[in-house]
């Protein structure tokens, strides 16, 4: 199986030293990298910048932005059997990117857009061979949501995780599926989840 993963964050230019960003530290993806590689699938593996160590073995893209990110994905998604997005990746972004360092000067506004979204893309090149797997972080309790992402971006899976998860060594996910299934786990290690979570979405293809 050829397996795409995304991971960590993205940092969004505001200047040419600052940026929008969040804590993810890409520790789930490195996880799911580990995991897929020991049980021998080729891992393809898009990273934001990040500083947890990755594993060796793997094809490594570095990016920036969620542009990057994107062009990186759309790019690669069709060499792949399985895309899992565990990148936690900027929603909005600065309309206009400052080329230089901005003097402080009172108070200072910066106008966002959204980004693109990069898996709901990747889903509309889907073909019936692929599967697409995304990470839904959200308020405790907030499963309505992650289950109106799943369809709204037509995955096959989404992993519902509390807000905790970020930049956390452990994980407490719930598994969404389209047909309205759900399987609840236990609070786990990021290592121990990631193979577990790898199973479930080798199973997507049977
Ligand atoms: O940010 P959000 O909760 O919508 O993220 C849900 C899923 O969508 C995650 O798997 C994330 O990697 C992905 N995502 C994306 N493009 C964005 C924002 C999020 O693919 N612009």
């Amino acid at each position: 199986m050829r397996i795409l993963i995304t991971a960590g964050p993205t940092h969004e230019p505001i200047d040419a030293v600052r940026y929008i960003g969040n804590r993810s530290g890409g520790q789930m993806g490195a996880a799911l990298a580990a995991a897929a590689l020991a049980a021998n699938h080729a891992v393809t593996l898009i990273l934001g910048p990040v500083s947890v160590p990755f594993p060796p073995g793997a094809t490594r893209i570095d990016i920036q932005t969620a542009q990057q990110m994107h062009d990186a994905v759309l790019r690669e998604f069709p060499n792949h059997d399985l895309l899992i997005m565990a990148a936690a990746v900027a929603d909005y972004r600065p309309k206009l990117a400052s080329a230089e360092k901005i003097a402080r000067k009172g108070n200072l506004t910066i106008d966002c857009e959204a980004t693109p979204d990069i898996l709901a893309h990747a889903s509309q090149l889907k073909r019936p061979d692929q599967r697409t797997v995304g990470f839904s972080l959200e308020a405790p309790g907030q499963l309505d949501r992650a289950r109106e992402k799943l369809l709204r971006k037509k995955l096959d899976m989404i992993v519902y995780n509390p807000i905790q998860t970020m930049d956390s060594p452990a994980i407490q996910a719930t598994l969404l599926y389209p047909d309205g299934r759900s399987e609840s786990l236990p609070a786990a290690a990021k290592t121990e989840f990631a193979p577990l979570l790898l199973q479930r979405a080798l199973a997507l293809f049977t």
